[in-house]
């Protein structure tokens, strides 16, 4: 189904949606946080959840080296929720919004039997300039920027590197990581039309390998470069190398990765 829509909808594939604007390039992306999905309320704080609500948005807009501007938020009242709860929602929203100049400027408003937050974020890129995932050729380098597996609930976004990125002519293809690397990396492989060998996977602190492989919501950027271009960036990890072979698939030390991660059809 996802494909047929793709051949309906050509602007859909990247982490934002990139629509031609004049001498910058509208960058449109849709988040949805749901209770019992995404969170349980027993274990987060009003504000935790309107921190993520935003920040996962956010991640989509780093991955396109954009800068954030507006969002609206669409929320779906739960039985149990209070004014107090919703006023703790939007100080965490607004506390990460006012990080990174991001303009609250509307919303709806109305009720379910789980709580829904759906954030819709608006940014920009110089025309023709954000990052997308089509461009990773054999012979580039692939990087992460940070160790997977175990990433705080209210984990920093990672914009200055994205922009960053979308500056260094070197870079080819990015995307941020939300449903494992092992799925995420096949995807980017998938749009680019080339294949992937990982060599290493780096560990967060306690996270296994399969943990850091197939678990989602790492929210780190994963990206690949041409070589010898100049240095990447203080702080990224390289992890492995763009070959041609099957389009999409992924190996990790000659060993092939399936593409499994986090996927809500499977949760049905
Ligand atoms: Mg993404």
């Amino acid at each position: 189904m996802v494909e047929w829509l793709r051949r309906q909808a050509p602007l859909i594939g990247d982490d934002c949606a990139v629509i031609p604007n004049g001498p910058a390039d509208l960058l449109l992306k849709v988040d949805m946080l749901v209770e019992n999905v995404h969170f349980r309320r027993a274990e987060r704080s009003a504000a935790d959840v309107g921190y993520r609500a935003l920040a996962r948005a956010l991640s989509d807009m780093a991955a396109m080296g954009g800068t954030p501007k507006y969002a609206l938020v669409a929320l779906a009242l739960a039985p149990w929720t209070t004014r107090r709860w919703v006023e703790g929602f939007y100080r965490g929203f607004l506390g990460l919004a006012k990080q990174h100049r991001v303009e609250l400027a509307g919303g709806d408003l109305s009720h379910a039997d789980q709580l829904v937050a759906d954030v819709f974020l608006t940014g920009t890129a110089p025309r023709g300039k954000a990052l997308r995932r089509h461009g990773a050729r054999p012979g580039d380098t692939i990087y992460v920027s940070g160790p997977l597996g175990r990433r705080a609930w209210c984990f920093q976004p990672r914009l200055a590197l994205g922009r960053r990125l979308r500056q260094d002519k070197a870079v080819t293809a990015c995307m941020d990581i939300s449903d494992g690397i092992a799925l995420d990396l096949h995807r980017l492989m998938a749009a680019s039309g080339v294949a992937a060998e990982l060599h290493r996977v780096p560990l967060a602190r306690g996270a296994s390998e399969q943990r850091a492989l197939h678990y989602g919501e790492d929210y780190e950027l994963l990206f690949t470069r041409r070589i010898p271009f100049g240095k990447p960036p203080d702080g990224v990890i390289a992890v492995g190398k763009i070959v041609n072979g099957k389009r999409g698939s992924v190996t990790l030390r000659g060993e092939t990765v399936p593409p499994v991660g986090y996927d809500h059809w499977k949760q049905l």
